[in-house]
Parts: C-alpha cells; structure tokens; sequence
C-alpha cells in the first residue's frame, strides 16, 4: 500500500516558513502533540463507555519517550488511533491545508498572532527535520499505518508493523531544536502545559536516593495530576486541600487569604478554583497569576482580557472550553461568552466576600490589611463590584477597631455631623506623624480612621461620591474647632494693615518654597501659639496627581499650608507688642493716578506706592529676624509637623539649647 503524495499547501515549503515565524513559541508543538494523544484517549474511553468499543483498554496512558543522543523524542498514546483513510484526511488533508490556509490567512500580521492555538499536529515540524505517525486504529481489521514525512511537502505512507492499537508519533529533532532532547526541558515543558491534563502522562521512572545518587526506579514518573483540586465537588474538599493545591501552584507564595471555587455548567462552562493573595502594597504586586486552562490542558496565564483588570492581582485557574482560543485579544473582550465569564468571576468574587463578610467576620478582619488594596483597587476600577462592596467592604480606625459603611455610620453619626447635616468622617494617613492631630480630635469625641493605602486619595474620592452626604476630613487639614463646624464661625476681625503685618512676620521665618496663608483667630490663652494645617482640598489634588505619574497642573504647583496665628496666647501678643514698639507704621501711601492720567504718570504713582510697601516690607522682615520668640514658636510648631529639617533643625536645636541654658543656669 505504499504511496507518496504531495500535501496540499500553496508554499513550495511551508516548514521553514512555520519555523520563522513561530520563532518565540516552538515550545508548544508538545502542548500540541500530547493534547491530541490525550484527545485520542478520551475518545476511546467514550467509546468504550457506549458500548461501540468492547475490547480490552489495558493501561491508558500517554508515554514521552526521549533518546537525548539520537535527539529522537516520541509520543505514544494507547487511544483510537488511525485508519489509512483517517490519516489521508485528518493528516494529508486537514491539518496541512489548514497549516497552508493559517499562513495565508496570518502573512500579514503574523507579529499580530496570539494565537499559537490550534497548530496541532504539524506545529511538530516546527522542531523537527523529520516526523513519522505510526498507527493503528481500535476499529476491527484495521491495518497500522506508517507515515512519514521530511518537511517537504511530500509525505509517505505505508503498510506499518505496529500491532498496539493506538499512535506513536515519533519527531527526528533537527539540529536548531536540540534544546528538546534534554530531559530537563522537557520535563519542564510537561510541567508548564500537561500538569493537570485528565490522562496519566508519564516520562521516565521515579527515582530514588541511592549509593550518593538518583537512580531509576522501575515505577513509571507521572508527570500529572488527572483530578486536579478544581474539577471535583466543593462539598468533598477541604480547606486544607485548597492550600497544598495553592502550594503546588506557587511553591514559593505565602498562605493565601481565601479561595472561591468556581463551578458553572449553564450557560456556558466554567471550572475553577480563584485565590486571594496577601499583597502588602502596591509594588508586590503580581499580575498574571491566573492559569486559564481548557479542559485541564494549560493555555495561558494571560488572562487580562478575560476577567476584570482588579481580577488579575488573584491567583489560581480557571477551566472553560467556552473560551475561543484562536481569536486575537482584541476580539476576545467583544466576545459575549466571555463577557458573561467575565460578569459571573466579578459577580463569584463578590459573592464569596459577602459571605466571609457575614459568616467569618474576625477571619475578615484578621486579613484585611492584606486584602484592602485588592478591594479598594476593585472598588474604583469596577462599577458593579463596588455597589456589592459597600456592603462588605471595612473602615478601620487609628485605634485598630474595623466597621462596616453601615456601623461606622451608626458609630459616628452623632458626634460628627456637621452644621450642614454631612457627616464628616476623619481620617489619619499615618498615626505617627498626626499623632497629635489624631489625640485632638480624639479628646474632642470624635473617630478617626486610617487610611494609609495607597490608593486612599482616589478612595476617599470615590466614597464621598458613592456614601450619601458624607465628606472626608484628614486631621491635620484644620484646627480641631474648625474640622466639623457645627455652627457659624466667628471670624476675627483684623484690620487690612494688620492682617498685612501679620502674614509678613510670619512669611519671613517660615522656610522658603511653599505657599502659606496667614490668618489670625482667638483659639485661647492655654493653647499653641500657631497651628499648621494644609488644606483637604489641596493635599488630595497634589496627591492624586502623584499617584497619576503625570506632572499636571495641581502636581506642579508649590505644597500650601493654612498658618493659624493664636491671638490670644501670649508669646504672639508679646511679639505683636515688641513689633508695634520697634517697626514704624507703614509710611503714608501717595494717592492713586486718576484712571484718565497719562500712562507714564500711572506708572510712576504705582512704583512710589510699591517702593513705600517694600520698605515697610523690609522693616518687619529685619524685626522678624530679630525676636528670637518669634522664631521658636514658628520651628516649634514646623517641628510638630515634620517640617523642620536641615540647617532650620539645627538652628532650632542651637537656640533651644541656650533658651534652656538661660532658664536653668541663670
Ligand atoms: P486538531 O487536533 O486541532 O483537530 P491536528 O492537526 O492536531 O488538529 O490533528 C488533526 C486530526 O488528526 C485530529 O483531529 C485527529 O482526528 C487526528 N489525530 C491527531 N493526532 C492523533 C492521535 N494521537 N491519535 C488519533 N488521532 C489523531
């Protein structure tokens, strides 16, 4: 029955054509080769089951067989098999018109393919110079087959000796795959896409410790595991066992937070089993640790545009032959299938944290500084999940007690609302350098929150939008009295001259770089003589600018803090004292130019008015750097908020330390 034929593709030799191309991915032709021996298993089991096929199955495994010298690597499976006729049309036919109609279909934009998928068989000639099926079908009276073929476009075929019912496809390596004929490659290939394929494969024997060394044992080494932890029911498990599969899927990872299993059968299919990771912040951070598989053979572990960009950071694998595999990404998102895929993981994901939410509250709170940025990050990048996560989502305190939205309401409603009806939740972004900020707003009976995440400014943002009639406040942005205003304010009425004076004594010794606004107010004899504060507004535009990467307007503008000036302590009224005995009133200003007065005459006018400002200008700037109190209570409180650094520090501690001198030796 000996025969040559010429395979039906257009290129005069397709093969270094497939070798170029696929370049980064050759490595898949044994993906390729053992899904279709797996394939030619279960298709066998299938008969048997229906009763078509009633002979002995004997053992069905898939063998990898490798001779590293002769670079010959086989795969040998005991399934259905072949007939001539099936490999003229599955063979000669099939999978080399479409090797022919895949180049034609992709020679334009073959940097465009993510598709390595559906290669199939002849993704073999990738690796070698030479492939040969030897086969026989399971059908009675079949005659085995022998095909081969040298990557020409001409193939062989002939009567074979085999008597097995099942393939063995054996690859003659070529010299630029030699790569493959070492056992540790393959063995790491296996690993990466048969781990959990649904038919034993086996590679090699088990070994064992022996005289010093690894030595064979006579036990096949099955590289697979064909029940992994996902395709059995939730109610057989344990939690024990989704953390040794964690285990085995990242040896190297911590404990996991929690698992979802995932199980649907309608309407589209879908296995899987989903981690929580614990991520500290945002640069251990790791994308791309979910495996997609179909029907337990590995695809990729890009699943971006499968599941929702926050639904990247968990770990695990999903399972689902409703997938399509040989699409380009961008058709994938637009896919409908994977559309509701996408819908029902987000919706899964959402469930499950309810449900620990309402069942396992202290397991929640016990993990959740290590589950919030993947919440949060959910939170503000997905709709629908943020609407479920306001339910369970958690709000912890500066003294370490969590809340759900609705309690921390309840908790905090009747102390923190202010004149307007808007609760005014506070917060902290670190409890060291607001501590006393936080203590302040403490003794006032008032809460205050940590949120020390990176992603808080954008958070608060969000939660002001999404919680009803709610602002946030960061401690430190105002005085105490003035954080939830629960009445009219009285303002200090200071005249323009002295307001001026005031805001340049303090502008002279304050450190040079930032944009400050002086005010004056009566806070009380016993407390601090200034107070820094810096705006909620401000802050959070620079912040999130920051987290943007960008250098947009808000970024790019000095940092402004709010000087509250304590008129009535009395350091500031013994300087105001000393500073209305020793700088003389501004001088007498020259009237302003009739708006009808020549332009140089205008000019002139403005400069006499400039000139007598500057000099009044100069003359508190000299006092200022004259009164010593003045520069101790300015360093002092620049020093209770972090901002007294360098060469100020310094000058501080040198002056605080003759202050202390004086007081005690004198
Ligand atoms: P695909 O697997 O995507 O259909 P392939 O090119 O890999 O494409 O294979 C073409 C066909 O050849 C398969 O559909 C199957 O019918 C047959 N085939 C390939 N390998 C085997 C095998 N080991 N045993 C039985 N049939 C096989």
């Amino acid at each position: 029955m000996a025969n040559k034929g010429q395979i039906g593709v257009t290129t005069e030799n397709i093969f270094p054509v497939i070798k170029q191309f696929l370049y980064s991915d050759h490595e898949i032709f044994l993906r390729e080769l053992v899904a279709n021996a797996v394939d030619a298993t279960q298709k066998l089991k299938a008969l048997a089951l229906s009763g078509d096929c009633k002979e002995e199955l004997g053992e069905l495994q898939v063998r990898i067989e490798l001779d590293p010298k002769k670079k010959v690597l086989k795969v040998i499976d005991a399934g259905i098999g072949m007939t001539e006729e099936e490999v003229d049309k599955y063979i000669n036919q099939i999978a080399f018109s479409s090797a022919g109609e895949f180049l034609e279909k992709y020679k334009d934009q073959i940097g465009n393919i993510i598709g390595h998928f559906g290669l199939g068989f002849y993704s073999a000639f990738m690796v070698s110079k030479k492939v040969t099926i030897d086969t026989l079908s399971w059908k009675e009276g079949s005659k085995a087959v022998l095909w081969s073929c040298d990557g020409s476009p001409e193939y062989e075929m002939k009567e074979s000796k085999r008597t097995e019912r099942g393939t063995e496809i054996t690859l003659y390596l070529d010299d630029d795959s030699a790569e493959y004929a070492e056992k540790s490659r393959i063995e790491g290939l296996l690993g990466k896409y048969c781990k959990f394929m649904p038919v034993p494969i086996v590679f090699g024997k088990e070994q064992e410790w022996k005289d010093g060394k690894y030595v064979d044992t006579d036990k096949d080494h099955v590289v697979n595991s064909v029940e992994p932890l996902w395709t059995k029911a939730p109610s057989e498990l344990k939690e024990e066992d989704y953390k040794s599969f964690y285990r085995a899927l990242y040896p190297m990872n911590e404990e996991p937070l929690f698992h979802i299993h995932l199980n649907v059968d309608y309407p589209f299919n879908l296995t899987g089993i989903l981690y929580f990771p614990k991520i500290k912040d945002r640069v251990a951070i790791e994308r791309n640790k979910i495996s997609l598989y179909c029907n337990q053979m590995f695809v990729t572990d890009h699943v971006d545009n499968i599941v929702p960009d926050f639904l990247t950071l968990l770990h695990g694998v999903i399972d689902s032959p409703d997938i399509p595999l040989n699409v380009s990404r961008s058709y994938l998102q637009s896919d409908a299938n994977v559309k509701k895929i996408s819908t029902y993981i987000t919706k899964k994901v959402a469930d499950r944290l309810e449900e620990i939410f309402k069942n396992e509250r202290t397991a929640l709170e016990e993990k959740w500084d290590n589950l919030k940025l993947f919440i949060e990050y959910g939170m503000l990048s997905d709709e629908k999940f943020c609407e479920r996560a306001l339910k369970f989502a958690l709000l912890k305190n500066t003294d370490g007690k969590y809340f759900s939205f609705d309690e921390y309401k309840a908790a905090v409603e009747g102390e923190q609302t202010d004149k307007d009806k808007k609760l005014v939740y506070l917060y902290a972004t670190d409890v060291e350098e607001q501590y006393a900020f936080i203590e302040a707003a403490k003794s006032k009976g008032y809460d205050v929150l940590l949120l020390d995440c990176e992603l808080d400014s954008h958070y608060v943002n969000l939660l002001e939008q999404k919680l009803k009639d709610t602002r946030f406040a960061r401690v430190d942005s105002d005085a105490v009295e003035n954080l939830i205003p629960k009445g009219e304010k009285v303002k200090l009425e200071m005249k323009e001259d002295e307001r001026y004076d005031l805001e340049n004594l303090f502008k002279a010794v304050l450190p040079g770089g930032n944009d400050y606004y002086v005010t004056g107010e009566n806070l009380g004899a016993e407390e601090a003589p200034i107070l820094i504060t810096r705006s909620e507004f401000m802050r959070r535009y620079r912040e999130m600018s920051a987290l943007g990467g960008g250098m947009n307007f808000y970024g790019s503008m000095p940092e402004s803090f709010n000087i509250t000036v304590n008129m009535e302590n009395p350091l500031v009224e013994k300087i105001l004292a000393a500073k209305a005995v020793e700088v003389a009133p501004q001088g007498e200003l020259p009237a302003e130019a009739p708006k009808d007065a020549p332009e140089a005459e205008k000019t002139r006018v403005r400069e006499e008015r400039e000139a007598v400002r500057k000099a009044h200008k100069a003359d508190i700037e000299q006092f200022a750097a004259g009164n010593e109190i003045l520069h101790q209570i300015t360093d002092l409180a620049l020093l209770a908020n972090g901002m007294l650094k360098g060469k100020a520090l310094s000058d501080f501690i040198a002056r605080s330390q003759k202050v202390v001198s004086d007081a005690y030796l004198k």
